[in-house]
């Protein structure tokens, strides 16, 4: 479904990734595991259309999207969480999810009630105003309001950043839903307990290139591969 061949991409004459491929297939999800700078998100951003590739091809559901402009690429169906959510903070909950709406000929299936009954925590608060959220709510709010643009694709930036242990399982039980109900997910992460309730396959990014490709179970298989990459 997502087809990323030799991406380039980077910051003024700064190149951050250098010539990265990978795929996710329809209903799969892959995670972005890599050290502090290693250029996930760079990767995620550039994909999502915010940052315009230098070189190389990005292909969704077999349509090129390179140089397309993030909203072009929203409503094609990738649904985008920025690392730092993004929300707005005086609007209430549902009015953040209302934003995320996108009009269009997609087919709606998620509404405002649907998001609010899968994360029961921002229901409590549907009325209130998003920046008195604790972080885990923000987080689920973040992620609710890019379901309600109905995305086939859902890109996550570091969804655990930040949160206690508790909040992060919960928020895997969250996404490991939305992967059962058909949703591909491209998450990059540094905490790969949820990377892997999350993805089976992963891809490591060091310093702007591919170290890795494979399934969790290969990386289980060889602790000198996390610790070459990862430094764990
Ligand atoms: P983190 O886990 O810290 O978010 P990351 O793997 O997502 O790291 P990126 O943020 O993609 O890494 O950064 C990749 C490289 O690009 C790093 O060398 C970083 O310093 C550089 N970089 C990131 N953002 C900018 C920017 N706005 N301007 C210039 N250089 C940047």
């Amino acid at each position: 479904m997502l087809e990323v061949r030799d991406l380039r991409s980077g910051y003024g004459d700064a190149l951050a990734i250098d010539g990265i491929s990978f795929n996710v297939a329809l209903g799969e999800s892959l995670a972005v595991l890599g050290r502090n700078g290693a250029g996930k998100t760079t990767a995620l951003k550039t994909v999502m259309g915010l940052i315009l590739p230098w070189d190389g091809t990005i292909e969704f559901k077999g349509t090129p999207i390179a140089g397309l402009t993030a909203d072009t690429i929203a409503r094609a169906g990738i649904g985008y969480v920025p690392e730092d959510r993004r929300i707005f903070e005086s609007l209430s909950v549902t009015e953040n999810l209302l934003a995320g709406e996108k009009s269009g000929t997609r087919r709606a299936t998620w509404t405002v009630a649907r998001i609010l009954d899968l994360f029961p925590e921002i229901a409590r608060r549907a009325d209130a105003p998003a920046g008195t959220l604790s972080g885990g709510e923000r987080q689920m709010l973040a992620v609710g309001r890019a379901l309600m643009g109905n995305p086939d694709l859902l890109l996550l930036d570091e969804p655990s950043e930040g949160l206690a242990p508790v909040v992060v399982n919960r928020l895997g039980d969250a996404l490991g839903a939305l992967r059962d109900d058909g949703i591909a997910i491209l998450i990059s992460e540094q905490n790969r307990r949820l990377a892997r309730r999350v993805a089976e396959n992963l891809v490591i990014i060091e310093t702007g290139r591919i170290a890795f490709s494979g399934s969790f179970a290969d990386l289980d298989a060889d602790p000198k591969i996390a610790a070459r990459h990862l430094g764990v």
